[in-house]
């Protein structure tokens, strides 16, 4: 295949909503997908009325340093809001609030499996309202008009349609760790972008083509692996026949599992950035960021490392347990508890994971510690158990053991039996005879 010839140069970018109470530069409610009815949660500002004062929310600001010191992220001590120019139905004032030059986050990075995703900004601007195409018409709704909406902007490190996957789930991971976002793709909590083109593996590294297709609004992590697969195969065939791919922005049809042209973007679009008049620029204090990233919650990559070392998993077992924060703190409080009852924690771990327990998050790990040892004790009884109801029969039939030690060996298979019996359960018979023995000629 001629793909073989080429090597990926693929970038993300992916926008998330804030679920801050307020809207970005209003009090409206931030709460776009339960509001009910459409145009409910609007005032002047966020329907981009003339003399509506925008104000900005400081706690969607100081989230979206917070996302930035997660990502290991520089941050701006002075930033600023500008005006992106454009027309569009969805956008009333006829510009978006967003940052251009000075975003509040930049030069960070994201590990994967496959390598480092360096990150090359973040900044903070507002949703658009949403647009709900009807049959012959359109309605808008402006419940999501300036909804907070980081953009998360990543260089062109991504090798292949796996590792663009991984990091966007790990980006959605860490987001919901934060506790800043619900990052629901189907609602459109989270959109993804990417922007691909090919280099031949023969160009040097940091090799850009001089041309970029931008596959947009893209609302699953398999629908965004899949469009950059096609998107390969598309490039590398026009790339084989000589041809430049053209710089434009597609969509990705889930249906066929295609890619089609949207529009093309011969040239950069001019938006005629320029800062916003009514929002002064933003200064941090050294300490003031100090203090946000003294307040961060112990990340997912972090947790998993703790978890395995403090209770000798291994490292992918321990990352499966921190999917969430939820269930993180679950399985932690199960381990804790699993080590003081001396429960081998691999074992208790493996039983759950392979649903040998029926268990749920928000069940007291007590509880799934009782289910797991009734569990245990019908699998596998463990031989001290067996040697003390040993005992105990022995004692209660002191008249057959005599005859046993006076050379009536004979009464052997009368006490298998009584002992087996006695156990009440499923164990090996020669390892009751084994223990019989060893009580009887002790
Ligand atoms: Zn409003």
């Amino acid at each position: 295949m001629s793909g073989n010839n080429y090597q990926l140069v693929c970038g993300l970018e992916i926008h998330s909503e804030l679920k801050t109470k307020s809207k970005m530069f209003c009090a409206c409610k931030n709460d776009p997908f339960a509001a009910g009815k459409p145009n409910i949660h609007t005032c002047p500002v966020c329907l981009g009325m003339p003399g509506g004062l925008p104000l900005a929310n400081k706690k969607a600001i100081e989230w979206t340093i917070k996302i930035g010191l997660a990502l290991n992220c520089q941050i701006n001590l002075f930033s600023k809001f500008d005006r992106k120019n454009y027309f569009y139905p969805d956008l009333p004032k006829g510009y978006q609030i967003s940052q251009h030059d000075i975003p509040f986050c930049h030069d960070g990075f994201l590990d994967t499996s496959q390598g480092r995703v360096r990150i090359q900004r973040i900044h903070l601007e507002e949703d658009t309202a949403k647009l709900i195409h009807q049959n012959n018409y359109t309605l808008i709704d402006f419940n999501r008009s300036g909804v907070p909406l980081v953009e998360i902007v990543t260089e062109t490190d991504i090798k292949n349609a796996q590792q663009a996957k991984e990091y966007a789930q790990k980006l959605r991971q860490i987001l919901r760790y934060l506790d800043v976002a619900d990052c629901d793709m189907e609602k459109g909590g989270m959109r993804l972008e990417a922007n691909i083109s090919l280099k031949k593996k023969t160009d040097p590294d940091g090799f850009l083509p001089n041309y970029k297709v931008e596959c947009k609004n893209i609302n699953s992590f398999r629908f965004m692996e899949m469009a950059i697969n096609y998107e390969m195969e598309r490039q590398a065939k026009l790339l084989d026949q000589g041809q430049t791919p053209k710089q434009e922005t597609r969509g990705f049809s889930a249906e066929s599992g295609k890619t089609f042209s949207q529009r093309a973007k011969e040239e950069a679009e001019d938006y005629r950035y320029f800062p916003d008049p009514d929002l002064p620029p933003i200064e941090f204090e050294p300490a003031e960021i100090a203090q946000i990233k003294q307040e961060l919650v112990e990340l997912p990559d972090q947790y998993a490392a703790r978890l395995s070392e403090e209770h000798q998993l291994s490292l992918d077992l321990a990352q499966r347990l921190v999917k969430n924060k939820k269930r993180a703190e679950f399985f932690e409080q199960l381990l804790i508890l699993a080590k003081r009852e001396k429960i081998e924690s691999k074992k208790i771990i493996n039983t759950l994971l392979n649903k040998k327990i029926d268990y749920h998050l928000s069940d007291d790990p007590k509880n799934t510690i009782e289910e797991y040892k009734k569990l245990n004790e019908l699998e596998e009884m463990s031989p001290e158990i067996i040697t003390e109801l040993i005992k105990e029969l022995l004692q209660e039939n002191q008249d057959v053991v005599e005859k046993y030690q006076s050379g009536k060996t004979e009464v052997l298979a009368f006490l298998i039996g009584q002992s087996m019996k006695k156990i009440a359960k499923k164990v090996d018979v020669n390892l009751v005879k084994k223990v019989l023995l060893d009580q009887l000629n002790n």
